[in-house]
């Protein structure tokens, strides 16, 4: 299966922010919306980082409660690392693990189309290793 698959289940809503916003509003954000990072984009709609809690606490821890007045460009990871449609949930899944995060935005021709996490991959990479078991064990009874 590839990440196609799983935003035609899961839609193609990313929730971003400016990069011009403070650490104060995505923490907001993050809260309200219940999720654990937001992409950040630039002036002309295209993406130029991303901020997950894990960048919030080391602001904080860094530079205490000052960072929340801060924007975004002084806490968030601007070198993104994306994947497009096409690409297998796998190599996602390898992605993530060799990167050490839990979150990867989806392109399509430079343009955000979604975003998938951990928890929708590894949901998915379950559902089809159980998907193959039923027909082993369908092939092997027959
Ligand atoms: P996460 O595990 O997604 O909470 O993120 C852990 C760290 O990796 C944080 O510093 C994030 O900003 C960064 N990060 C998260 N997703 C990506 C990504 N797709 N590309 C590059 N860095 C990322």
């Amino acid at each position: 299966m590839n990440v196609g698959a799983i935003l035609k289940v899961k839609g193609h809503n990313v929730v971003t922010i400016s990069r011009d916003a403070t650490l104060q509003s995505a923490v907001t954000m993050l809260a309200n919306k219940k999720i654990g990072a937001v992409v950040v984009i630039g002036e002309d709609g295209g993406v130029v980082g991303i901020l997950s809690e894990r960048d919030i606490i080391g602001a904080i821890a860094a530079r205490g409660v000052a960072a929340l007045s801060e924007t975004l460009t002084q806490t968030m990871t601007a070198e993104v690392v994306t994947c497009d449609e096409q690409e297998q949930i796998d190599s996602v899944m390898e992605t993530m693990t060799s990167g050490r995060f839990r979150h990867v935005p989806v392109l399509n021709s430079g343009q955000l189309v979604g975003i998938v996490s951990i928890g929708d991959v590894v949901k998915t990479h379950i559902a089809e290793v159980e998907h193959e078991a039923e027909a082993l064990k369908a092939y092997l009874s027959s």
